[in-house]
Order: structure tokens, then C-alpha cells, then sequence
């Protein structure tokens, strides 16, 4: 196949294929030679999908609201989210701003 994204040809190839820095496991795949850009077929797609939710990983990234907290604001961490990395009322978490439209919490 072709590379979807810059033409360039595809190569079979296992890969070790992570989410939010766990790994999943190693999964067949078509690896773009000149971008590296990864493609998996639909029967794959769906073993990682299945491994995924076993983990507790999928849809982890979520949409939330900005609120107002008296003179600061706030962005409420969801349960699941808040579980999987540990977070708990009272931790110190370090805000730091990568670029104008991305923030890194470390905890
Ligand atoms: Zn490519």
C-alpha cells in the first residue's frame, strides 16, 4: 500500500504499538518507509481496540469544561483519568505550558 499521508510505500513490519505510555503489545502492521507513519488493517485495529479496553485505556483522552473557581479557574480531571495516573486530593502536580495550545501536568 501507499502512505495516505506522503505517498511514500509501505513495508509489513511488527511494531510495538503503545497508548498514553503503556504498551499494548506488538502487532502486525504497514510502516511507511519515508515518514514512519503506521497503519494497521481493521481485524488488527480491532485486537488493539479489545487490549485497550481490557487495560482501562480506551477513551481515556477526554473533553472537559473550563470552570471558574472564586478568582482562579479550574479543569476538573476525570475519575478515570485521575485513577490511571495516580492522583489523589492534596498531591502537588507541577503546570507547565509546552506552547500556547498545550499543557503538560506533571504528577
Ligand atoms: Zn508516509
Amino acid at each position: 500500500m501507499r502512505c495516505i499521508l506522503c505517498g511514500g510505500k509501505t513495508i509489513e513490519k511488527i511494531v510495538a504499538h503503545a497508548e498514553f505510555g503503556v504498551l499494548i503489545g506488538d502487532f502486525k502492521s504497514s510502516v511507511c518507509e519515508k515518514c514512519g507513519e503506521t497503519y494497521f488493517d481493521e481485524k488488527t485495529a480491532g485486537k488493539i481496540q479489545e487490549k485497550s479496553k481490557e487495560l482501562g485505556l480506551f477513551g481515556l483522552a477526554k473533553k472537559v469544561k473550563v470552570a471558574e473557581v472564586g478568582n482562579s479557574i479550574a479543569i476538573r480531571i476525570p475519575r478515570q483519568i485521575a485513577e490511571f495516573l495516580s492522583l489523589r486530593k492534596g498531591k502537588d502536580v507541577i503546570l507547565s505550558p509546552r506552547t500556547k495550545h498545550d499543557l503538560h501536568i506533571e504528577v
